[in-house]
């Protein structure tokens, strides 16, 4: 090589190192401490999520999680008689399915909260009011799918039973089937491919109808010969026994099916997390941990953690209800002594939020759907999406440039290792997170989370830096 071609090669390097904008690899960014202390967040991530595997149950962890850390409910506080100040951390739980976390700022509520915002809802199977009965000798339960699931993914993969039965009373019944080494698991059949020959015809998306999603729950008859239906009697008779439940009481239930399967290392290398529900819980986790490295803000941090986000944020836990901003209200109130409504709403819409939610990373087995110079990659870290939506962005909230520019400078400054990414090509298809229902409120909200591979799958992958990442880049944020 001549002296020449080394230094124009040279030139342009610098040229591109100055002007151009490149994803970095994470692990690249990170010293042998920090990749360290992400293995280390890593494997605390995994226990969280074999403990949360329904949104009640990572509403009961991240309650655990922050009492351990100094935080006291609002109903002990109105109860006590308290007032607040700033540095005082304190949650309210909205019927053990939606979260919200405050600690307190230095700054005037009304000058604006910093906010993240995820969710701890899933893609699931939802056993239906009167799930059981007998076909064929063979005990089943009903299921109505929850979320956008492919539905072929959830067969022949072992199922835990997770949930809450309600009897007349009020009394409550905790279900936690599937987990453990030796406890039953649940299963959904598929069909032999012997006698496939007409099901292989069909569309991926028709091969498997909704109505079929019936899961194997037992094949011991009733002792008693003439009884009818002996297999589905006898699953009622072990329900009464063994949890003193008539079939009624299955219609003030919510139990869900999720698959049985433990958060596990994905890869040789051990670089990513392959497990159920992380989507979104691998935002809830890492903000919950980011909002507990906070102490004493500027401006109020709050961590939100909202349910029915799959299902378009709907109902009185999901992003469209009134909780959070209720609990705004009592906040300023317990603030002030006072309350006064224009206080709350400029507490919001001078807010700035992070809804903190994941995105599609480029897959390379199904590369054609994404646009590759716009896609988010695995192991680049947190994504900033400005938009989300389908088709001409609609239902998108696009973020301000602004906004946009204020984030990038808050990553920059504290060493984030961030990408930005769009869900997938034009016109492919589309989706949305809670920023839209933040929006409203007034305040800046931007799209931002780790991306995964297998979205809503039953085993969906991210990657280790990523998770890391968007822990930092969440702390840097809610502390900004
Ligand atoms: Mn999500
Ligand atoms: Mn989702």
């Amino acid at each position: 090589m001549d002296r020449d071609t080394k230094e124009t090669k040279d030139k342009w390097k610098q040229l591109k190192k100055e002007l151009a904008f490149e994803q970095k690899f994470v692990w690249d960014q990170l010293s042998p401490a920090e990749k360290e202390e992400a293995l280390k967040f890593a494997e605390d991530y995994k226990a969280f999520l074999n403990e949360a595997k329904t949104e009640r149950e990572a509403v009961l962890k991240i309650t655990a999680l922050v009492e351990e850390h100094g935080f006291v409910s609002l109903e002990e506080l109105t109860a006590r008689g308290k007032k607040l100040r700033p540095g005082n951390k304190v949650y309210t739980v909205n019927r053990e399915k939606n979260v919200a976390l405050f600690v307190i700022g230095k700054e005037p509520l009304w000058n604006g909260i910093n906010l993240v915002g995820s969710h701890v809802d899933a893609p699931r199977l939802d056993l239906k009011p009167l799930p059981l009965y007998e076909n064929v000798g063979i005990a089943l339960l009903k299921t109505h799918y929850y979320g956008g699931i492919k539905k072929y993914q959830w067969l022949s993969h072992p199922l835990a039973l997770h949930g809450v039965v309600i009897k007349q009373g009020g009394e409550k019944l905790n279900i936690r089937l599937g987990e453990k080494d030796d406890d039953p698991i649940f299963v959904i059949t598929d069909l032999l491919p012997h006698l496939a020959k007409e099901q292989l015809q069909k569309k991926l998306g028709e091969a498997v109808n909704g109505e079929d999603l019936n899961i194997l729950a037992g094949t011991f008859p009733l002792e008693d010969r003439d009884a009818k239906e002996r297999c589905r009697l006898a699953v009622l008779e072990l329900l009464k026994r063994k949890y003193d439940i008539r079939e009624e009481d299955l219609t003030s239930a919510e139990l869900e099916l999720v698959p049985a399967t433990p958060a596990r290392d994905v890869g040789l290398d051990r670089s990513m997390v392959g497990a159920y529900g992380q989507d979104d819980r691998v935002c809830a986790y890492t903000s919950l941990r980011a909002v507990l490295n906070c102490q004493n803000p500027v401006h109020t941090a709050v961590g939100l953690f909202v349910d029915k986000e799959e299902i378009g944020s709907t109902g009185n836990t999901g992003m469209r209800s009134r909780f959070f901003e209720n609990a705004v209200a009592e906040i300023l109130y317990l603030l002030a002594g006072d309350y006064n409504e224009i206080y709350s709403r400029k507490a919001l819409a001078r807010g700035r939020a992070l809804s903190a939610d994941v995105v599609a990373a480029i897959d390379p087995n199904y590369e054609g759907v994404h646009d590759k110079y716009n896609a988010a990659r695995m192991g680049c870290g947190v994504v900033l999406t400005k938009y989300t939506g389908a088709g001409g962005k609609y239902s998108a909230s696009d973020a301000n440039a602004e906004f946009v520019a204020e984030v990038r400078r808050i990553f920059n400054e504290n060493k984030i290792v961030w990408q930005t990414g769009e869900l997938g090509k034009v016109d492919q298809g589309g989706g949305g997170t809670i920023a839209q229902f933040l929006a409203p409120y007034g305040m800046d909200v931007l799209d931002c989370g780790p991306p995964l591979l297998s979205m809503h799958a039953p085993l969906e992958i991210a990657h280790k830096g990523d998770i890391y990442m968007s822990y930092k880049a969440y702390e840097a944020f809610l502390k900004s």
